[in-house]
Order: C-alpha cells, then structure tokens, then sequence
C-alpha cells in the first residue's frame, strides 16, 4: 500500500467536506426568508434527506441485509434518545438556555448532529472504495459523495437559515458537518478489510438516523408552517431531483 497514496485519499475527502458548504450559496441571496418559506425550506431538506437515505439503505442492503437492519434500528433509537435528551435538558445544554424558541435550538442541533453521524459513513466508504487499490472506484465514489454533499449543504442551510443562522455560519456548519468524511477515509482506507463489514451497519445507521429525523422533527414542523399540498410536492419533487442528480454525476454507483 503506496504511503504517499494516503495523502490524495485525505485531500480526496476535504473536498468532499468543503462541497457541503456551497449547499449554503444560495442563501447568501435571500437573507430575508419570509415565515412561508420555512415549510418549503423544511421540505426541500426532507426531500434531499429521504433520497440520500434511500441510496445509502440500497448499498447497505445489497451489501449485507442483517448489518443494514441492525444500523437502521440503531440509528433510530440514537436519534430518538438524543431528541429527548435535548427536550428534557436543553437549558443545561451551553448556549442551550440563551434560545427563546427551544424547538428550533433542538431543532437546529439535530440537523447538524445527524448529518455529521452519517458522514462517518460516508468516509469509511471513500477510503474502502480507495482501499480496494481501484482508484477509478475511489474517485468515483468521492465525486458522487462530493456532489450529493451539495444539497446536503442546502438541507442543513434549509433547516438553519430561516431559523436565524448567518448563511455564512450555515456553510460552516455544513462543511463542519462533512469532516468525519476526511477523517474516516483515512483509516478506513489503512484497514481496509478491518473497516469493510461496518459498512453495512454505518449505512443503514445513517439512513435510519436521518429518515427518523426528518419525519420526528422536519416534515412535522413544515407541516405546521405551510400547507400539506405545498409541502408534499417539494417533498417529492426534492427526492425524485435528488436521486435523478446523484444518477447523472455517478451512473451505477
Ligand atoms: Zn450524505
């Protein structure tokens, strides 16, 4: 195994990473969101999450259907866990108390926490597709995690913005979002073989985290702002847009 290769793996990453951010750009033109908006926000980011959970559970699944079961279960109960952590102690939290709207703060902070988790994921699957010593696989894989990291960016921003966050910070924390994928690659692509079986389960935990979260949290809350009808159609229109782009800029992956 080329040492010198773990450095392109590394950056490979980080540039998955900093492609979340540009998912915030487009918020650097409507600051103002007016209330309305919110719901079709809240939509846009259940669509991209739904699509991009589905296309995690198929890898999972086609890998390994008692690994991608047990993550799914897991990453329910985790995000179910920590949702009532934060209702119950938010004001414990630091920074927690200073918010008048708690919904929104634990809002916020699960949006941000999820998507990180399901990053890790997403790293380890960088550096086992670089790990194989298929570098067309490799780089595959990162130019389709780096482009499905856009909208991603603009779920997070989605959820953020219209709640208050600079959309320079929701670019920050979008890319903050995506830093397990740098930093799993790594190692995953180091011990590959070690790494392999977690694929699986950190599929299905991600995607089960997220679908969780955006029918708990997310679509409940868009529901609440803007009506069914509307909500509904950005929904679908998010999924079928999302899982067409992540087909055009990576057929088959
Ligand atoms: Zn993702």
């Amino acid at each position: 195994m080329d040492s010198s290769y773990v450095v392109w793996v590394f950056l490979a990453a980080l540039v998955t990473a900093v492609a979340t951010g540009v998912g915030a750009l487009p918020f650097f033109f409507t600051r103002e969101i007016a209330a309305h908006w919110l719901g079709v926000a809240g939509a846009l980011a259940s669509g991209i999450m739904l699509a991009a959970s589905f296309s995690l559970l198929y890898a999972g699944l086609q890998s390994h259907i008692a690994l991608s079961l047990v993550g799914v279960v897991l990453g329910m109960v985790l995000v179910a866990a920590v949702d009532r952590l934060l209702a119950r102690y938010s004001a414990l939290v630091p920074g927690g108390g200073q918010f008048t709207n708690q919904t929104d703060w634990r809002q916020m902070l699960l949006i941000v926490v999820v998507m990180t988790v399901h990053s890790i994921a997403e790293g380890v699957g960088i550096g086992v597709s670089f790990g194989k010593l298929e570098s067309t696989l490799g780089l595959v894989t990162t130019i389709a995690i780096a482009v499905h990291n856009i909208p991603e960016g603009l779920a997070i921003s989605s959820v953020l913005v219209p709640r208050g966050v600079a959309w320079w910070k929701a670019a920050l924390w979008s890319v903050f979002s995506s830093l397990p994928q740098p930093l799993m690659a790594v190692p995953a692509y180091w011990f590959v073989e070690a790494f392999k079986p977690f694929l699986p389960f950190g599929f299905g935990f991600a995607a089960g985290a997220m679908i969780w979260l955006v029918f708990s949290e997310i679509l409940t809350d868009a529901l609440e702002d803007t009506p069914s009808e509307t909500v509904a159609s950005v929904v679908t229109l998010a999924i079928v847009g999302m899982l067409a782009f992540q087909l055009v800029i990576a057929p088959g992956t």
